[in-house]
Protein backbone atom coordinates (compact mmCIF):
# COMPACT_ATOMS: atom_id res chain seq x y z
CA UNK A 1 0.00 0.00 0.00
CA UNK A 2 1.32 3.46 -0.92
CA UNK A 3 2.74 5.68 2.30
CA UNK A 4 1.26 9.26 1.96
CA UNK A 5 4.02 11.58 3.95
CA UNK A 6 2.60 14.85 6.09
CA UNK A 7 5.25 16.59 8.46
CA UNK A 8 1.57 16.76 10.90
CA UNK A 9 -1.09 14.63 11.11
CA UNK A 10 -4.01 16.56 13.14
CA UNK A 11 -6.73 13.96 14.36
CA UNK A 12 -10.23 15.91 14.47
CA UNK A 13 -11.14 19.18 12.93
CA UNK A 14 -13.00 20.64 15.13
CA UNK A 15 -12.14 24.71 16.52
CA UNK A 16 -8.66 23.52 17.82
CA UNK A 17 -8.10 21.04 15.13
CA UNK A 18 -8.45 23.53 12.96
CA UNK A 19 -6.95 26.48 14.39
CA UNK A 20 -3.72 24.04 14.93
CA UNK A 21 -3.80 23.10 11.50
CA UNK A 22 -3.79 27.05 10.28
CA UNK A 23 -1.15 28.15 12.16
CA UNK A 24 0.82 24.76 11.10
CA UNK A 25 0.32 24.73 7.56
CA UNK A 26 0.85 29.01 7.41
CA UNK A 27 4.32 28.32 8.55
CA UNK A 28 4.84 25.96 5.40
CA UNK A 29 4.69 22.77 6.52
CA UNK A 30 2.46 19.76 5.04
CA UNK A 31 -0.72 19.14 7.46
CA UNK A 32 -3.62 16.82 7.22
CA UNK A 33 -6.27 16.85 9.19
CA UNK A 34 -8.68 13.74 10.01
CA UNK A 35 -12.42 13.90 10.42
CA UNK A 36 -14.59 11.23 11.46
CA UNK A 37 -17.81 12.94 10.39
CA UNK A 38 -18.46 13.61 6.77
CA UNK A 39 -19.20 17.07 7.91
CA UNK A 40 -17.49 19.77 10.15
CA UNK A 41 -19.05 21.11 12.98
CA UNK A 42 -21.64 18.44 13.60
CA UNK A 43 -22.90 17.03 15.91
CA UNK A 44 -21.90 19.97 18.16
CA UNK A 45 -22.14 20.65 22.25
CA UNK A 46 -21.26 23.72 22.90
CA UNK A 47 -23.36 27.21 24.69
CA UNK A 48 -21.33 28.82 21.48
CA UNK A 49 -20.15 31.38 23.85
CA UNK A 50 -16.82 33.02 22.44
CA UNK A 51 -14.96 35.80 24.32
CA UNK A 52 -13.50 38.68 22.05
CA UNK A 53 -9.92 37.35 22.87
CA UNK A 54 -10.71 34.27 21.32
CA UNK A 55 -12.62 35.93 18.65
CA UNK A 56 -10.05 37.92 18.03
CA UNK A 57 -7.63 35.01 17.33
CA UNK A 58 -9.82 34.05 14.41
CA UNK A 59 -11.90 36.41 13.62
CA UNK A 60 -15.04 34.53 12.60
CA UNK A 61 -17.28 37.66 13.36
CA UNK A 62 -19.70 36.38 10.47
CA UNK A 63 -20.83 33.26 12.98
CA UNK A 64 -21.87 35.41 15.11
CA UNK A 65 -25.76 35.33 16.58
CA UNK A 66 -25.72 37.56 19.26
CA UNK A 67 -23.69 40.11 21.53
CA UNK A 68 -23.93 39.61 25.13
CA UNK A 69 -23.11 42.67 27.31
CA UNK A 70 -23.77 40.72 30.76
CA UNK A 71 -24.92 38.37 33.26
CA UNK A 72 -27.92 38.35 35.43
CA UNK A 73 -27.02 35.86 38.35
CA UNK A 74 -29.37 33.80 40.42
CA UNK A 75 -28.94 32.96 44.19
CA UNK A 76 -30.58 29.92 44.89
CA UNK A 77 -33.30 31.61 46.85
CA UNK A 78 -33.78 34.06 44.25
CA UNK A 79 -30.85 36.70 45.17
CA UNK A 80 -30.39 38.69 41.70
CA UNK A 81 -26.40 39.72 41.18
CA UNK A 82 -26.18 41.51 37.75
CA UNK A 83 -22.54 41.38 36.35
CA UNK A 84 -21.89 43.69 33.27
CA UNK A 85 -22.70 47.05 31.86
CA UNK A 86 -24.86 47.75 28.62
CA UNK A 87 -23.44 48.75 25.83
CA UNK A 88 -19.95 46.60 27.03
CA UNK A 89 -19.34 43.36 24.70
CA UNK A 90 -18.29 40.57 27.12
CA UNK A 91 -18.63 37.79 25.02
CA UNK A 92 -20.24 36.64 21.68
CA UNK A 93 -22.94 33.98 20.98
CA UNK A 94 -22.18 31.56 17.99
CA UNK A 95 -23.17 29.07 15.12
CA UNK A 96 -21.20 26.42 16.37
CA UNK A 97 -21.44 24.77 13.56
CA UNK A 98 -20.39 27.88 11.42
CA UNK A 99 -18.09 28.69 14.31
CA UNK A 100 -16.54 25.59 13.51
CA UNK A 101 -16.34 25.18 9.81
CA UNK A 102 -14.68 29.07 9.57
CA UNK A 103 -12.10 28.08 11.02
CA UNK A 104 -11.45 24.52 9.35
CA UNK A 105 -11.93 26.94 6.30
CA UNK A 106 -9.02 29.12 7.63
CA UNK A 107 -6.93 26.08 7.63
CA UNK A 108 -7.29 24.83 4.04
CA UNK A 109 -7.11 28.12 2.72
CA UNK A 110 -3.59 28.29 4.40
CA UNK A 111 -2.86 24.61 2.68
CA UNK A 112 -3.54 21.77 5.49
CA UNK A 113 -5.36 19.17 3.69
CA UNK A 114 -8.89 17.90 5.07
CA UNK A 115 -9.88 14.12 4.89
CA UNK A 116 -13.86 13.55 6.10
CA UNK A 117 -15.24 10.28 7.44
CA UNK A 118 -11.96 9.81 8.31
CA UNK A 119 -10.28 7.96 11.52
CA UNK A 120 -7.07 6.38 12.72
CA UNK A 121 -7.39 2.55 13.65
CA UNK A 122 -3.90 2.34 14.41
CA UNK A 123 -0.77 4.64 15.30
CA UNK A 124 2.74 3.75 16.30
CA UNK A 125 5.56 6.33 17.02
CA UNK A 126 9.09 5.24 16.25
CA UNK A 127 12.42 6.92 15.36
CA UNK A 128 11.55 7.72 11.85
CA UNK A 129 8.10 8.98 12.67
CA UNK A 130 4.73 8.40 13.00
CA UNK A 131 2.96 5.42 11.18
CA UNK A 132 -0.83 5.97 11.04
CA UNK A 133 -3.35 3.74 9.54
CA UNK A 134 -6.44 5.36 8.45
CA UNK A 135 -9.68 4.37 7.49
CA UNK A 136 -11.16 6.94 4.78
CA UNK A 137 -14.49 6.00 3.77
CA UNK A 138 -14.35 2.47 4.37
CA UNK A 139 -10.90 2.22 2.84
CA UNK A 140 -7.60 1.92 4.65
CA UNK A 141 -4.59 4.34 4.10
CA UNK A 142 -1.48 4.63 5.40
CA UNK A 143 0.40 8.10 6.14
CA UNK A 144 3.58 8.81 7.69
CA UNK A 145 4.38 11.77 9.82
CA UNK A 146 6.64 13.75 11.91
CA UNK A 147 4.42 14.44 14.79
CA UNK A 148 0.97 13.55 15.64
CA UNK A 149 -1.35 15.73 17.04
CA UNK A 150 -4.80 14.19 19.13
CA UNK A 151 -7.67 17.29 18.63
CA UNK A 152 -10.12 14.70 18.83
CA UNK A 153 -11.91 15.89 21.82
CA UNK A 154 -13.50 14.66 25.25
CA UNK A 155 -13.32 11.33 24.32
CA UNK A 156 -10.09 11.80 22.56
CA UNK A 157 -8.97 8.01 20.65
CA UNK A 158 -5.39 9.46 20.47
CA UNK A 159 -4.89 9.87 24.31
CA UNK A 160 -6.26 6.79 24.80
CA UNK A 161 -3.95 5.20 22.49
CA UNK A 162 -0.96 5.79 23.08
CA UNK A 163 -2.43 6.14 27.30
CA UNK A 164 -1.73 9.44 28.36
CA UNK A 165 -4.07 9.78 31.23
CA UNK A 166 -7.52 11.41 31.88
CA UNK A 167 -8.70 14.65 32.51
CA UNK A 168 -9.12 16.19 36.32
CA UNK A 169 -12.48 16.73 36.15
CA UNK A 170 -15.37 15.41 33.47
CA UNK A 171 -18.19 17.95 33.83
CA UNK A 172 -21.06 16.53 31.52
CA UNK A 173 -23.84 19.27 30.44
CA UNK A 174 -27.06 19.40 28.83
CA UNK A 175 -28.73 21.97 27.11
CA UNK A 176 -31.55 22.59 24.75
CA UNK A 177 -32.69 25.11 22.10
CA UNK A 178 -35.86 26.65 22.59
CA UNK A 179 -38.17 29.44 21.48
CA UNK A 180 -40.70 31.71 23.70
CA UNK A 181 -38.46 32.39 26.17
CA UNK A 182 -38.63 36.32 27.07
CA UNK A 183 -34.74 37.35 28.28
CA UNK A 184 -33.29 40.63 28.39
CA UNK A 185 -31.84 41.73 25.37
CA UNK A 186 -27.86 41.36 25.14
CA UNK A 187 -27.94 39.78 28.41
CA UNK A 188 -27.31 35.96 29.44
CA UNK A 189 -28.73 34.51 32.59
CA UNK A 190 -27.56 31.73 35.46
CA UNK A 191 -29.39 30.03 37.96
CA UNK A 192 -27.51 28.08 40.79
CA UNK A 193 -28.77 25.93 44.05
CA UNK A 194 -28.47 22.15 44.50
CA UNK A 195 -31.53 21.10 43.11
CA UNK A 196 -30.77 22.44 39.66
CA UNK A 197 -27.04 22.39 39.26
CA UNK A 198 -25.65 20.82 42.61
CA UNK A 199 -21.94 21.97 42.30
CA UNK A 200 -22.39 24.52 39.51
CA UNK A 201 -25.09 26.43 37.14
CA UNK A 202 -27.61 26.59 34.60
CA UNK A 203 -27.87 29.01 31.58
CA UNK A 204 -30.12 30.91 29.55
CA UNK A 205 -28.60 32.36 26.89
CA UNK A 206 -30.01 34.40 23.36
CA UNK A 207 -29.01 32.39 20.48
CA UNK A 208 -30.26 34.75 17.84
CA UNK A 209 -33.70 34.41 15.72
CA UNK A 210 -35.88 34.80 19.12
CA UNK A 211 -33.73 31.50 20.29
CA UNK A 212 -32.29 30.37 23.57
CA UNK A 213 -29.99 27.78 24.67
CA UNK A 214 -31.16 26.57 27.99
CA UNK A 215 -28.43 24.21 29.85
CA UNK A 216 -27.28 22.75 33.46
CA UNK A 217 -23.84 21.44 34.22
CA UNK A 218 -22.68 19.55 36.65
CA UNK A 219 -20.43 16.45 37.92
CA UNK A 220 -21.11 12.77 38.59
CA UNK A 221 -20.31 13.06 42.39
CA UNK A 222 -22.36 16.29 42.44
CA UNK A 223 -24.54 14.76 40.68
CA UNK A 224 -24.98 11.52 43.36
CA UNK A 225 -26.93 9.25 40.72
CA UNK A 226 -29.36 11.92 39.67
CA UNK A 227 -29.26 12.63 35.48
CA UNK A 228 -28.23 15.88 34.57
CA UNK A 229 -32.05 15.68 32.53
CA UNK A 230 -33.67 15.63 36.10
CA UNK A 231 -31.64 18.83 36.73
CA UNK A 232 -33.26 20.38 33.53
CA UNK A 233 -36.29 19.52 34.40
CA UNK A 234 -36.27 20.98 38.05
CA UNK A 235 -34.85 24.15 36.66
CA UNK A 236 -37.68 24.51 34.17
CA UNK A 237 -40.33 23.61 37.24
CA UNK A 238 -38.72 25.72 39.98
CA UNK A 239 -41.05 27.74 42.06
CA UNK A 240 -39.20 30.96 41.72
CA UNK A 241 -38.40 30.86 37.93
CA UNK A 242 -41.14 28.18 36.43
CA UNK A 243 -43.13 31.49 34.96
CA UNK A 244 -40.18 32.45 32.71
CA UNK A 245 -40.41 28.83 31.38
CA UNK A 246 -43.87 27.97 30.51
CA UNK A 247 -44.13 29.58 26.80
CA UNK A 248 -40.86 27.62 25.76
CA UNK A 249 -40.71 25.12 23.21
CA UNK A 250 -38.15 23.27 22.74
CA UNK A 251 -36.62 22.21 18.77
CA UNK A 252 -33.20 20.49 19.78
CA UNK A 253 -31.41 18.98 22.82
CA UNK A 254 -27.50 18.08 23.11
CA UNK A 255 -25.55 16.63 25.97
CA UNK A 256 -22.05 16.23 26.49
CA UNK A 257 -18.76 16.17 28.93
CA UNK A 258 -17.24 19.22 29.70
CA UNK A 259 -13.32 17.74 30.35
CA UNK A 260 -11.45 19.67 32.88
CA UNK A 261 -7.90 19.73 34.18
CA UNK A 262 -4.77 19.08 32.27
CA UNK A 263 -4.03 15.40 31.46
CA UNK A 264 -0.96 13.55 33.56
CA UNK A 265 1.05 13.33 29.35
CA UNK A 266 0.07 15.74 27.31
CA UNK A 267 2.98 14.81 25.16
CA UNK A 268 5.33 11.53 24.49
CA UNK A 269 7.16 10.67 21.51
CA UNK A 270 6.04 12.33 18.05
CA UNK A 271 2.57 13.08 19.91
CA UNK A 272 0.92 16.00 21.45
CA UNK A 273 -2.49 16.84 22.54
CA UNK A 274 -4.61 19.59 22.58
CA UNK A 275 -8.28 21.10 23.48
CA UNK A 276 -10.17 18.99 24.88
CA UNK A 277 -8.45 16.20 24.40
CA UNK A 278 -6.00 17.34 27.01
CA UNK A 279 -8.52 18.53 29.68
CA UNK A 280 -7.79 22.24 28.95
CA UNK A 281 -11.91 23.29 29.30
CA UNK A 282 -11.87 26.37 31.91
CA UNK A 283 -13.55 24.61 35.85
CA UNK A 284 -15.23 27.86 36.31
CA UNK A 285 -17.43 28.06 32.52
CA UNK A 286 -16.58 25.37 30.98
CA UNK A 287 -15.29 27.41 27.88
CA UNK A 288 -12.94 25.32 26.06
CA UNK A 289 -12.39 27.05 22.92
CA UNK A 290 -9.84 30.10 24.13
CA UNK A 291 -7.63 28.21 26.28
CA UNK A 292 -7.04 24.95 22.98
CA UNK A 293 -6.21 28.23 20.58
CA UNK A 294 -3.90 29.83 23.82
CA UNK A 295 -2.35 26.25 23.72
CA UNK A 296 -1.38 25.81 20.43
CA UNK A 297 -0.81 29.49 19.96
CA UNK A 298 2.12 29.32 23.30
CA UNK A 299 4.42 26.86 22.06
CA UNK A 300 4.17 27.86 18.09
CA UNK A 301 7.38 29.03 17.05
CA UNK A 302 9.96 26.06 18.96
CA UNK A 303 7.29 23.76 18.14
CA UNK A 304 7.48 24.46 14.14
CA UNK A 305 11.19 24.91 14.59
CA UNK A 306 11.42 21.01 16.24
CA UNK A 307 8.84 19.63 13.25
CA UNK A 308 11.47 21.37 10.89
CA UNK A 309 14.91 19.66 12.25
CA UNK A 310 12.39 16.48 13.46
CA UNK A 311 13.58 16.47 16.55
CA UNK A 312 9.92 15.51 18.25
CA UNK A 313 11.46 13.38 20.64
CA UNK A 314 9.52 13.48 24.03
CA UNK A 315 12.23 15.07 26.05
CA UNK A 316 12.40 17.87 23.23
CA UNK A 317 8.59 17.89 23.31
CA UNK A 318 8.82 17.81 27.22
CA UNK A 319 10.63 21.09 26.94
CA UNK A 320 8.89 22.98 24.76
CA UNK A 321 5.78 22.94 26.39
CA UNK A 322 6.72 22.54 29.89
CA UNK A 323 7.11 26.64 30.80
CA UNK A 324 3.29 27.65 28.82
CA UNK A 325 1.58 24.78 29.75
CA UNK A 326 2.16 24.17 33.24
CA UNK A 327 1.36 27.90 33.46
CA UNK A 328 -1.86 27.20 32.21
CA UNK A 329 -2.31 24.08 34.04
CA UNK A 330 -1.11 26.36 37.26
CA UNK A 331 -4.12 28.84 36.36
CA UNK A 332 -6.51 25.96 35.70
CA UNK A 333 -5.84 24.52 39.21
CA UNK A 334 -6.33 27.79 40.89
CA UNK A 335 -9.37 29.11 39.06
CA UNK A 336 -10.69 25.04 40.75
CA UNK A 337 -9.27 25.48 44.08
CA UNK A 338 -11.23 28.88 44.23
CA UNK A 339 -14.63 27.82 42.66
CA UNK A 340 -14.47 24.91 44.89
CA UNK A 341 -14.49 26.91 47.99
CA UNK A 342 -17.33 29.94 46.46
CA UNK A 343 -19.63 27.83 44.64
CA UNK A 344 -18.65 23.87 44.21
CA UNK A 345 -18.35 22.90 47.96
CA UNK A 346 -20.93 25.48 49.27
CA UNK A 347 -24.35 24.81 50.74
CA UNK A 348 -27.30 26.61 49.31
CA UNK A 349 -27.35 28.33 52.65
CA UNK A 350 -23.72 29.60 52.19
CA UNK A 351 -24.48 30.23 48.55
CA UNK A 352 -27.96 32.53 49.26
CA UNK A 353 -25.12 34.38 51.69
CA UNK A 354 -22.32 34.75 49.20
CA UNK A 355 -24.84 36.36 47.04
CA UNK A 356 -26.08 38.49 49.19
CA UNK A 357 -22.53 39.63 49.86
CA UNK A 358 -22.43 39.65 45.67
CA UNK A 359 -24.97 41.89 45.26
CA UNK A 360 -23.67 44.88 47.74
CA UNK A 361 -23.35 47.69 45.12
CA UNK A 362 -19.19 47.98 46.77
CA UNK A 363 -18.90 44.06 45.79
CA UNK A 364 -20.52 44.76 42.39
CA UNK A 365 -18.73 47.42 41.72
CA UNK A 366 -15.41 45.05 42.27
CA UNK A 367 -16.88 42.69 40.19
CA UNK A 368 -17.48 44.82 36.78
CA UNK A 369 -13.65 46.14 37.42
CA UNK A 370 -11.80 43.37 37.55
CA UNK A 371 -14.40 40.32 36.65
CA UNK A 372 -12.86 38.80 33.48
CA UNK A 373 -14.38 35.72 32.27
CA UNK A 374 -10.87 34.65 30.90
CA UNK A 375 -9.02 35.12 34.16
CA UNK A 376 -11.06 34.32 37.16
CA UNK A 377 -8.45 34.14 39.98
CA UNK A 378 -7.74 37.58 40.30
CA UNK A 379 -11.32 38.80 41.31
CA UNK A 380 -11.27 35.84 43.29
CA UNK A 381 -8.59 37.11 45.41
CA UNK A 382 -10.02 40.59 44.74
CA UNK A 383 -13.24 39.47 46.74
CA UNK A 384 -11.17 37.48 49.30
CA UNK A 385 -9.12 40.91 50.21
CA UNK A 386 -11.74 43.29 50.24
CA UNK A 387 -14.71 42.44 50.74
CA UNK A 388 -15.05 41.80 54.56
CA UNK A 389 -18.15 39.12 54.47
CA UNK A 390 -14.97 36.69 52.83
CA UNK A 391 -11.74 37.46 54.55
CA UNK A 392 -12.79 34.90 56.83
CA UNK A 393 -12.37 32.50 53.50
CA UNK A 394 -8.85 34.19 52.63
CA UNK A 395 -6.74 31.95 55.23
CA UNK A 396 -8.82 28.75 53.59
CA UNK A 397 -8.31 30.04 50.03
CA UNK A 398 -4.60 31.02 50.54
CA UNK A 399 -3.81 27.44 51.54
CA UNK A 400 -5.72 25.66 48.71
CA UNK A 401 -4.01 28.00 46.18
CA UNK A 402 -0.80 26.84 48.17
CA UNK A 403 -1.56 23.44 47.53
CA UNK A 404 -2.90 23.48 43.97
C1 LIG B 1 -23.02 21.59 26.97
C2 LIG B 1 -21.68 22.21 26.64
C3 LIG B 1 -21.56 23.60 26.51
C4 LIG B 1 -20.33 24.17 26.20
N1 LIG B 1 -20.27 25.52 26.05
C5 LIG B 1 -19.10 26.11 25.69
C6 LIG B 1 -19.05 27.52 25.45
O1 LIG B 1 -20.04 28.22 25.54
N2 LIG B 1 -17.85 28.07 25.09
C7 LIG B 1 -16.71 27.30 24.96
O2 LIG B 1 -15.62 27.84 24.66
N3 LIG B 1 -16.75 25.98 25.17
C8 LIG B 1 -17.93 25.37 25.52
N4 LIG B 1 -17.98 24.01 25.69
C9 LIG B 1 -16.73 23.25 25.51
C10 LIG B 1 -16.38 23.20 24.03
O3 LIG B 1 -17.45 22.65 23.30
C11 LIG B 1 -15.09 22.40 23.82
O4 LIG B 1 -14.13 22.81 24.77
C12 LIG B 1 -14.53 22.61 22.42
O5 LIG B 1 -15.43 22.13 21.46
C13 LIG B 1 -13.19 21.88 22.30
O6 LIG B 1 -12.75 21.89 20.98
P1 LIG B 1 -11.85 20.68 20.43
O7 LIG B 1 -11.52 21.03 19.02
O8 LIG B 1 -10.76 20.39 21.38
O9 LIG B 1 -12.81 19.40 20.48
P2 LIG B 1 -14.16 19.12 19.71
O10 LIG B 1 -14.92 20.36 19.48
O11 LIG B 1 -14.82 18.01 20.42
O12 LIG B 1 -13.67 18.63 18.27
C14 LIG B 1 -13.07 17.36 18.13
C15 LIG B 1 -13.24 16.94 16.69
O13 LIG B 1 -12.57 15.68 16.53
C16 LIG B 1 -13.43 14.78 15.84
N5 LIG B 1 -13.01 13.42 16.24
C17 LIG B 1 -13.19 12.83 17.45
N6 LIG B 1 -12.63 11.61 17.45
C18 LIG B 1 -12.08 11.43 16.22
C19 LIG B 1 -11.38 10.37 15.62
N7 LIG B 1 -11.09 9.24 16.30
N8 LIG B 1 -10.99 10.50 14.34
C20 LIG B 1 -11.26 11.63 13.65
N9 LIG B 1 -11.93 12.68 14.18
C21 LIG B 1 -12.33 12.58 15.45
C22 LIG B 1 -14.83 15.17 16.27
O14 LIG B 1 -15.80 14.72 15.33
C23 LIG B 1 -14.71 16.70 16.31
O15 LIG B 1 -14.96 17.27 15.07
C24 LIG B 1 -19.18 23.37 26.01
C25 LIG B 1 -19.30 21.99 26.14
C26 LIG B 1 -20.52 21.41 26.45
C27 LIG B 1 -20.62 19.92 26.57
Amino acid sequence: MERIHYDVVIVGAGPIGGRAGTLLALEGLKVLMLEEHNEIGRPFQCAGLVTPSAMNVVKAYETVLEEVDGALIHGPSGTLVPVGTDGTLRTYVVCRKRFDQAVVQQAMEAGAHLWVNSTPSDANANEDGVDVTVQRNGEQHLVTCKLLIGADGAHSWTRRHFKMGRPKELMIGFQTEVVGYEGRSRWLEMYSGSDIAPGFFAWVIPSGFDTHRIGVWSTAEHLNGRSIESCYNDLLNHPLWQDRFTNINEVARYVGPVPSGMVRRTIGNRVMLLGDAAGMAKPTTGGGIGPGFHQIQSILKPLVNAIREDTLTQPTLKKITKKPWDAMKKEQDRARALRNLLVSECSDEQLDTHFLNFSHPSTLELINEIGDIEKPVPLGMALLKNVPAFRKLALKASVRLLLS
